[in-house]
């Protein structure tokens, strides 16, 4: 078998759904798996459609996620360019070859003349049955058709497909699908206003071009494939014709139904890889990688929706997944998106990821709140309190009191906690406090005060809950002396001095 060469071939029509991210994660680890090539291409073939900054936000996506490419748009390559509309020229001669050997024809009807058979005929398609009443190369003279190309008439190119042909499409996934060719029309391959193909014969061309050898791509694309067969047939590429593969689709969290922007809106996750900018409407759209999301949580997550390893193991690297994945096991049935598991994930990478990381993350809604934070000291705060969220995003809320000190106290932990002896065993407390030097010995300072209480007689509790409601403002953080590491000697000090002036 020759090399293993797959492609993910988006449209820059908007932000890329998290649908075609997994798309994109399958292709790359089958590639992968395989010692094969992940090409990039660009169908931009339908300008109607294209959407300015749309194919920056997709490769800045993918890169943010971990997937390379080895050739394509903005990775170089021999098999380029790989954005379609600057291929205008190669697609002209496959376009000739189809015409000439009666695979195709010239159509000039005019919109509005499509619209009047459509008004005629219940169910129009433009096929067998109806093209020999439509304006086209079929049903007029070579000289009329040669007429008004030359009076520079629009016109497009359609596949003539015979019908009642048994088209079989074998797919990894799915098995053999059987397709009658009555049901297909005869689609536009070519349109002279652009000068350009369409999707679908630009899809075939450059898979064969690029000598794609898998097409893995979603199940929204499975309708097309039968005519992609037939095309492969008509060019005489059958020997060199990729295996499909149709991945199921990701459906709605709750019912059933595709997986859309409003269900995340609705229910409150993202469902873009970044933040989306929608250059038409101004609407901004939450992306994963600001809501606060590792973008190897995101990639596992995504990676077990639609496959499973075939055991119970639910956390993997990249690696494993490249190791692990098989189309065989990918799911004929949709998945459900589950974001709370998409949280879940998150919240096992957290604890995994390196302190540093998340404190560089971190520190961006620090200085976003006015706050000019030591790294080394955001590292520690992450350090003690990133078992308790699930996003990066929700430490800032958790944590701020680290660096704003309380200047009110939580009345009703003050009425609980602070009893008419209190006041007095924490100028104590104050007293062993500044009498000890090293705020970073967490145990030798928590065996210190313990010791205290002991000798004094103090209930642990009579005592803790006080001294942390001074420095925090109310009985929240983490275990008390990781609290005083953080804050340190003079900080410490200062907040019980200001505590004791107030809750007199
Ligand atoms: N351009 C199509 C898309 O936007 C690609 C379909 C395919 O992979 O064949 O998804």
């Amino acid at each position: 078998m020759g090399k293993v060469r797959v492609r993910f071939a988006p449209s820059p029509t908007g932000a890329l759904h998290i649908g075609g991210v997994r798309t994109c994660l399958y292709n790359y680890l089958f590639a992968k798996q395989n010692g094969g090539e992940l090409i990039f291409r660009i169908e931009d073939t339908d300008s109607t459609r294209f959407v300015p900054g749309a194919e920056q936000y997709i490769i800045e996506s993918l890169e943010w996620l971990g997937i390379k490419f080895d050739e394509g748009v903005s990775y170089g390559g021999d098999h380029g360019p790989y954005r379609q509309s600057e291929r205008r020229d190669i697609y002209r001669k496959y376009v000739d070859q189809l015409l000439e050997s009666g695979h195709a024809y010239i159509a000039f009807d005019t919109a509005a003349e499509l619209e009047a058979k459509r008004n005629e005929i219940k169910n129009f398609q433009y096929d067998a049955t109806t093209r020999m009443q439509m304006r086209n190369s079929l049903t007029m003279s070579a000289a009329e058709v040669k007429n008004l190309i030359d009076n520079g008439e629009k016109y497009v190119v359609r596949v003539l497909i015979e019908p009642n042909e048994e088209i079989i499409v074998h797919d990894l996934i799915r098995g053999d699908v059987h397709v009658n060719s009555s049901i297909l029309d005869d689609k536009v391959l070519y349109k002279s206003a652009d000068n350009l193909p369409t999707y679908h014969l630009a899809n075939i061309v450059d898979d064969h071009l690029m000598e794609v050898t898998y097409v893995i791509r979603g199940e929204e694309w499975l309708p097309s494939a039968p005519l992609h067969v037939l095309l492969y047939r008509y060019f005489g590429w059958e020997e060199s014709m990729p295996q499909f593969a149709h991945l199921a689709l990701l459906l709605k969290p709750d019912g059933n139904g595709k997986l859309s922007k409003r269900d995340g809106d609705r229910l409150g996750f993202p469902v873009f890889p970044l933040e989306w900018h929608d250059p038409k409407t101004g609407d901004i759209s939450s992306g994963y990688r600001e809501s606060g999301y590792l973008p190897e949580a995101v990639i596992n997550f995504l990676a077990l929706l639609g496959w499973n390893p075939g055991n119970d193991q639910e956390l993997m690297t990249m690696d494993d997944l490249v190791r692990l994945f098989s189309l065989e096991r990918c799911s004929k049935a949709g998945a459900k998106f589950d974001f709370e598991k998409g949280k879940w994930f998150n919240k096992e990478y957290l604890q995994l990821a390196d302190n540093h990381r998340i404190a560089l993350m971190m520190m961006k809604d620090i200085e976003a709140a006015g706050i000019h934070a030591d790294i080394s000291m955001v590292e520690d705060v992450v350090k003690y309190m990133k078992s308790r969220v699930s996003l990066i995003k929700e430490l800032w809320p958790l944590c701020s009191f680290f660096w704003i000190a309380p200047t009110g106290f939580d009345e009703k932990a003050v009425a609980k906690r602070w009893k008419p002896e209190t006041h007095s065993m924490m100028c104590e407390l104050r007293e062993k406090a500044a009498a000890w030097e090293d705020y970073s010995d967490i145990e030798g300072f928590e065996s210190y005060m313990k010791a205290w209480c002991e000798e004094k007689g103090y209930g642990l509790g009579n005592v803790m809950n006080p001294f942390r409601l001074m420095l925090v403002g109310e009985l929240k953080g983490p275990a008390m002396f990781e609290l005083t590491s953080i804050l340190g000697k003079e900080e410490t000090l200062r907040r019980i001095d200001y505590a004791l002036s107030k809750l007199n």
